[in-house]
């Protein structure tokens, strides 16, 4: 007797823990700042039509915020305008906000997959009984 019901539960458990932006629905502060390259001042993180930029309050000089994942080393897709701050890797499932350690980054991705591996055994002690 193949219960239908539990896998469809089951898969709509996952998707919905791979798509809740758990952490960093903000970054920590709210704001984020970065130091100028040029001035070695602050420059604070903004969202224009391209995407998030650091704009520099003192010499105004702007360059685009890069996310990149500790995992695959490519350029994390950033969040859309007004959207939390959450960038997505295009190749794996990991998720960062700006300016986060790849430690940050691999420990979040640990604590997701833990809490998934947590449901599955839940999901099939359940299905046992
Ligand atoms: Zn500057
Ligand atoms: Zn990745």
């Amino acid at each position: 007797m193949a219960n239908t019901t539990d896998a469809r539960i089951r898969a709509r458990i996952i998707e919905y823990a791979d798509n809740t932006p758990e952490p960093p629905v903000m970054s920590r502060a709210g704001i984020v700042t970065t130091g100028c390259p040029r001035c070695l001042r602050t420059a604070w993180r903004q969202h224009d039509a391209e995407g998030p930029v650091w704009v520099c309050a003192s010499c105004g000089h702007v360059e685009g915020v890069i996310v990149k994942c500790p995992h695959c080393a490519v350029a994390m897709t950033p969040p859309p305008m007004g959207a939390p701050d959450r960038w997505q890797c295009p190749t794996c499932p990991r998720v960062a906000a700006t300016g986060e350690s790849a430690q940050d980054i691999e420990e979040r991705e640990r604590q997701r997959l833990a809490a998934l591996a947590a449901l599955n055994e839940a999901i099939a002690l359940r299905a046992a009984e």
